[in-house]
């Protein structure tokens, strides 16, 4: 079986080459024919040396998932199903907006967290992907959309500008390949991202929080969704491991540890509405050292009609919060089939956020994109052919 180059870090590359008696710049070349041009013919590596080509056209192949269908919503947004062999599918979504192109990407084949309000949950989990499977996705969006060379011109100018690991899957479940796709991201050679605008999104895995803020501190966003432990462990119940305490403790730590080398950027996750403000004076002040503004980690948090939209929860959160730099990502819950959820009212919603934003916290509101094409978060569903038996068991306790 040939080797995927599209599994290899820049380290890793380099080590390939050294093992083929290859010097390890070459590594560099290959990374910018592979990530910058998406040549996948080794003939065609001109710069290479005819001896190596052929070699890699040998031993090597570069190879994404194929695509199984495609489909464009109404505003734009678009999503691939792709096929990730044995049966299974995972999907890719690219959200244009006016001044950026957020891909958002998956990092397992399903999910064994079980979210109540989160339809790749009721899948089930196949596997992880593996690094080529994730930054397959990145390399066929960038091929398929035409996006330029990667590192050409400022992000902005780019098609893909943004990375979010809010596709399938819990990422700090697959930390290995995780982030080795990140390093791979962010490497200058390859698609030269600021680690601002890769953003890995986890329900809270505490250990791997602090592992990633040790590796590869890229923007992070949690999924937090409720403002006690009694809540929480219905809606993400991987917090009865990871309780509240331990994961406020993780973010602080982490904001602490985050980069402050890079302007700057207001883009969290995915698209956010025009509600977003600066920071507070009084927070502003509180959350300077040595003279530079910390960074955010982002709170996400699905407004759900009834459970935890109220304004005591509001009030709730801005207690928890309180010693975390962090700011907050309302996301209107998306419906699915037999969710058994309902999404908050905009009245509600705005009440919600408002009450936030008196405390001095900033809180956007995310736009709802792609639902027609169930593109939106939480809406993927791919093609999981379930490993753990979850989805049957789920069935069989709802028909009991
Ligand atoms: N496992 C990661 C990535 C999940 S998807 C995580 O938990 O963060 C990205 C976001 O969409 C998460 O915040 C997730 O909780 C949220 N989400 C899941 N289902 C949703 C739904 N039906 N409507 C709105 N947001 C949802």
């Amino acid at each position: 079986m040939p080797i995927n180059l599209l599994a290899y870090d820049p380290r890793g590359l380099a080590d390939l080459c050294t093992s083929i008696g290859e010097k390890p710049f070459r590594a560099r070349q290959l990374l910018r024919w592979i990530h910058q041009l998406r040549e996948s013919d080794f003939a065609r590596m001109t710069d290479l040396g005819t001896a190596l080509r052929a070699r890699l056209a040998h031993m090597a192949v570069i190879q994404p998932p194929a695509v199984m269908a495609e489909s464009t919503a109404s505003d734009g947004t678009r999503k691939w199903l792709l096929s990730v062999g044995t049966g299974n599918g995972i999907e890719t979504v690219f959200i244009p907006e006016v001044s950026r192109g957020t891909l958002c990407i998956s990092s397992q084949v399903g999910c064994a967290l079980e979210c109540s309000f989160c339809s790749t949950g009721r899948q089930g989990f196949n596997r992880n992907l593996t690094t080529a499977e994730i930054v397959g996705q990145l390399w066929l969006a960038s091929k398929l959309l035409g996006d330029g060379r990667a590192n050409a011109g400022s992000s902005r100018e780019r098609i893909i500008s943004n990375v979010v690991m809010m596709g399938m899957g819990e990422p700090l479940a697959n930390f290995d390949n995780v982030v080795s796709a990140l390093y791979i991201m962010l490497d200058d050679h390859a698609y030269g991202l600021s680690r601002r605008r890769v953003t890995v999104s986890t329900a809270g895995i505490v250990p791997n929080i602090d592992r990633l803020r040790a590796e590869c501190p890229v923007a992070l966003a949690v999924s937090l969704h409720a403002p006690s432990d009694e809540l929480r462990d219905v809606l993400v119940p991987i917090n009865r491991k990871y309780p509240l305490r331990d994961l406020m403790e993780a973010c602080r730590r982490y904001a602490d540890a985050m980069p402050r080398d890079e302007p700057a950027a207001d883009d969290g996750a995915e698209e956010e509405a025009a509600t977003t403000r600066s920071i507070p004076a009084p927070l502003a002040h509180k959350w300077k050292r040595d003279g530079a503004p910390r960074d955010f980690v982002t709170f996400e948090y699905v407004m759900l009609d009834g459970i935890n939209d109220r304004a005591e929860h509001a009030r709730q959160l801005v207690a928890l919060t309180r010693d975390v730099p962090c700011k907050f990502n309302l996301i209107p819950f998306n419906p699915f089939p037999n969710s058994g959820y309902r999404r908050s009212g905009p009245k509600q919603i705005r009440a919600f956020q408002e009450t936030l934003m008196a405390a001095g916290l900033i809180a956007t509101l995310r736009k709802t994109r792609g639902e027609d094409i169930d593109g939106a978060c939480g809406q993927l569903a791919g093609q999981v052919v379930d490993r753990t038996r979850r989805r049957l068991r789920r069935e069989a306790r709802e028909s009991a």
